[in-house]
């Protein structure tokens, strides 16, 4: 079967033809460094990777480009507010979020391009368009003239008739059009800036991602990614340099992941209910329930973030896990054996929740296979399958060694073994006992081996 992808272009699930099948071009728009990641912002973290995944099992290269945005007025802010130098918070920033992302087992794309190292294609970029008539210069600003580009609104289906009932009042009196947006801005000495033909200044976000998408994936590539809140104005406009600057259009899939809500509510600031991936992994839940919970819904459907969906996740694993404990033993076949349902699931759209259905039957099929040559295979395709989908990476006994939602940490528990010794070798065996039933409680089973004492959770 061939792969299905929702294309926000044509509002309509799409078979989609590479531009060139020996290699295929993908670029989501990455982090705004200045803050940690939260569980919104790896929603399209997870769910384009298990697409890169899939596409690096369907085509010989795939090329996947996630850009750093390390110039933004956020970014400016936080400098003042904090009294830390930029590059100290950007550079902080994006080591915090390789790390919490790789703990989601997400794959590093293969170009994490910076956007201060891409100013002179931007400059280029805007020269181009101003040369051409569609963007003119301003009172230090150069802005893209939105009126010079007929076909602008496509993605987001908006004709310029909406867009000026929605245009606010205030619009700035340098704008010859209320939507014409900022492709360069002046700096003042105190901000980042670089000299252009349009005096010191910094470009604007749109422009980042048209340069360094240009840069790594050529000026058509195949898919395009990112958030749902980004098809408009961010997509629209990356799409408006692009096309303008290339009479070509960018790229030809776009593709757009639904908001995560918590607890049934919008994550922001002002309700201050922000969790970050950090503030999970810190609670020693592991990035595989976080990732698996973010798989729970297909990838352009609103999800909603909950303790208990995390609960389920880490149950879920638990199960699969415990049947790939029990095959310890077991050496997988040979060959990277995904079965069909998996990739039928994942190709329609990547339908994740129906993969991660499929991985239970799998399990299933795990614990009921009898001959040698059937559990080698079974084993096989339920790690292929979990390879697939990010899942499954670790070591069985490493799995169930670590804590999960609310339990105890393992350093309490570490703590707890050691106090018993220590009731133990004063004989207070009541107190011992004690320890074991409240380790027990906590979903804790201790057994006493001639080379000590080992732990196991049970649920
Ligand atoms: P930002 O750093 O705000 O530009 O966001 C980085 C990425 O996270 C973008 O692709 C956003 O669309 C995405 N994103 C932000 N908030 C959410 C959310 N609540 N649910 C899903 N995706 C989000
Ligand atoms: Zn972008």
């Amino acid at each position: 079967m061939p792969l299905f992808l929702h294309n926000t272009l044509g509002q309509k699930k799409e078979a989609f033809v590479p531009l060139d099948p020996a290699h295929v071009r993908m670029y989501v728009c990455g982090p705004t460094v200045y803050d940690r990641a939260h569980i919104g912002n790896a929603r399209p973290v997870v769910v384009f990777d298990v697409l890169y995944r899939l596409l690096k099992r369907l085509y010989p290269r795939v090329t996947y480009v996630r850009n750093i945005t390390d110039v933004d007025d956020k970014i400016n802010a936080a400098s003042k507010q904090r009294g830390e130098p930029i590059e100290a918070i950007t550079g902080r920033t994006a080591r915090w979020y390789r790390e919490d992302m790789g703990a989601l087992g997400a794959l590093p794309p293969d170009v994490e391009p910076r956007a201060t190292q891409h100013v002179g294609e931007m400059i280029a970029m805007i020269a181009v368009l101003v040369q051409r008539g569609h963007a003119y210069e301003a009172e230090g600003h150069v802005l893209f003239n939105v009126p010079s580009m007929p076909e602008y609104g496509q993605l987001s289906r908006r004709s310029t008739d909406d867009m000026m009932a929605g245009a606010r009042v205030d619009v700035a009196p340098y704008k010859k059009s209320p939507f014409d947006f900022v492709l360069w801005k002046p700096s003042t000495p105190d901000l980042p800036g670089w000299d252009s033909p349009w005096g010191r200044g910094r470009p604007g976000w749109h422009i980042e991602c048209s340069a360094m998408a240009r840069k790594y994936l050529g000026v058509t590539f195949d898919i395009h990614g990112g958030g749902q809140d980004l098809i408009f104005p961010h997509h629209e406009n990356e799409i408006a340099q692009s096309r303008c600057c290339h009479d070509a259009p960018m790229a030809r899939y776009w593709l757009h992941n639904g908001f995560l809500s918590i607890d049934s509510e919008k994550m922001s600031k002002s309700l201050g209910n922000i969790v970050t991936v950090n503030d999970l992994l810190a609670e020693d839940i592991a990035g595989e329930a976080i990732r698996l919970t973010l798989l729970g819904a297909q990838y352009h459907q609103p999800m909603d973030f909950s303790r208990e969906a995390l609960r389920q996740s880490q149950a879920t694993l638990d199960h699969l896990y415990t049947t790939l404990r029990a095959a310890a033993d077991v050496a997988p076949a040979d060959g990277d054996d995904v079965p069909l349902d998996v990739l039928a699931a994942l190709e329609d759209d990547l339908n994740t929740p129906l993969a991660i259905a499929h991985l239970h039957e799998l399990a299933t099929r795990l614990n009921k296979a009898t001959t040698p040559a059937e559990k080698a295979r079974a084993k096989a395709a339920l790690l292929a399958s979990g390879r697939l989908l990010g899942l499954l990476a670790a070591e069985p006994e490493a799995w169930f060694r670590r804590g999960a939602a609310g339990e105890m940490p393992p350093e309490a528990i570490e703590r707890a073994i050691q106090a018993r010794a220590a009731a133990r070798k004063a004989r207070n065996f009541a107190e011992a006992d004690r320890v074991r039933a409240e380790l027990k409680a906590a979903g804790v089973d201790l057994e006493d081996t001639p080379k000590g004492t080992i732990w196991r959770r049970t649920r």
